[in-house]
């Protein structure tokens, strides 16, 4: 009994992460080294959110909504895939969270519009996206409604990519305002934490490995696509015959094999040979597609079979949503009344 509650009280002091995904596609291997690896491993030490992000999804998708719906199935299967564990991990619905929503409503009324528009990570989305002056109004706000997602779970801690600690900035100023006009610390501020493993290049060469550029191999191939894809990946364009040097900086094999090559000396003396001259393409992407094969294979096996119960899917997304929605609930209350606002 005694050992039970001891126990439980470890586990109500672990820190909260709240981290996602955007319901924009299936998830791929740059989100396996990028995010999805480490959420496995904060399973344990952490009280682990992950947010299904729709809402968030629709701020570039509005002309999308059907692409939108169906990938909220996608990304949870891929979530249950890769091993996130439901018992421990709280997979919860953005759209059902009534209190994101109204905490956003609140905390726009804590930033300017100048400050939204300064913001840097917005300014490049706002330019990758080719916006011009047509800036859905829902994308420029989603600073605010990410300080929403992360505070209403009383999250102190936050991983993101290094392109996005500005978001965390503009959280922790709203959550400043709030409680400076609260007169006593209602939300805590979130750290942001910045996985070790960079940022995968897409298959194309591109900087950013993303659901949204064609550039990706998800984490659900096929045998088939994982190999067409490796074999149209992009190396090294004076690397013409074996004989001659390579470069193996911005060479998206080289970046796979970094990411998920478990045998760092090969790849060393791999690395040092392709330089020199004398190792062909054919070579190093016959060894990305075997450990990529190996890596994807047990996902995809998993996510089929998840992927014949949808009624057990669909009921982890409700079982979270329904413990999310109780927790932020209590969270919006005291903003609502730290604030001083008339309460019902
Ligand atoms: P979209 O194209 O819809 O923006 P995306 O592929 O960029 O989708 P997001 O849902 O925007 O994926 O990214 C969620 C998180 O996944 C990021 O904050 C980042 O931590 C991680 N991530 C996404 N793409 C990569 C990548 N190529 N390499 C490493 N991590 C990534
Ligand atoms: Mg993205």
């Amino acid at each position: 009994m005694r050992r039970l509650s001891f126990l439980g009280k470890m586990k109500m002091n672990r820190p909260t992460i709240l981290t996602g995904d955007r319901t924009t596609g299936p998830l791929h291997i740059g989100h396996y080294a990028g995010s999805l690896a480490n959420r496995l491993r904060y399973q344990d030490s952490h009280e682990l959110f992950l947010l299904l992000a729709d809402t968030q999804a629709l701020t570039d998708n509005a002309h999308a909504p059907e692409k939108v719906r169906r990938s909220v199935i996608e990304v949870a299967l891929d979530y249950l895939a890769v091993g996130i564990d439901p018992n421990r991990t709280t997979i919860c619905l953005q759209s059902h969270l009534p209190p994101l929503a109204e905490l956003s409503m609140l905390y726009l009324n804590f930033v300017t519009v100048a400050r939204l528009e300064r913001n840097p990570t917005i300014k490049d989305e706002i330019r990758a996206r080719g916006f011009g002056r047509d800036i859905p109004a829902g994308f420029l706000c989603y600073p605010a409604a990410q300080a929403a997602d992360i505070t209403a779970f009383k999250a102190t801690i936050v991983p993101v990519g290094e392109d996005q600690t500005a978001l965390i900035e503009q959280t922790n100023e709203i959550v400043r305002r709030i409680n400076a006009t609260a007169g006593k610390t209602i939300l805590p501020e979130a750290q942001a934490v910045i996985p070790q493993f960079g940022r995968l290049p897409g298959v194309d060469g591109k900087a950013k490995m993303s659901k949204s550029s064609g550039n990706a191999i998800a984490l659900s191939a096929s045998p088939e696509a994982i190999s067409a894809a490796v074999k149209a990946m992009f190396t090294d364009l004076t690397h013409l015959r074996i004989e001659d040097p390579g470069q193996v900086e911005g060479n998206v094999v080289f970046a796979c094999l970094d990411a998920f090559d478990e045998d760092p000396a090969t790849l060393e003396e791999m690395k040092a040979q392709y330089q020199r001259g004398g190792l062909g393409d054919g070579r190093i992407k016959r060894r990305l597609d075997d450990i990529l094969q190996a890596l994807i294979g047990p996902i995809r096996t998993r996510r089929a079979e998840l992927a014949e119960d949808h009624a057990y899917v669909l009921d982890v997304i409700r079982s979270g949503t329904e413990k999310a929605r109780s927790r932020t609930e209590v969270t919006k209350r005291e903003v609502v009344e730290g604030l001083g606002l008339f309460v019902l």
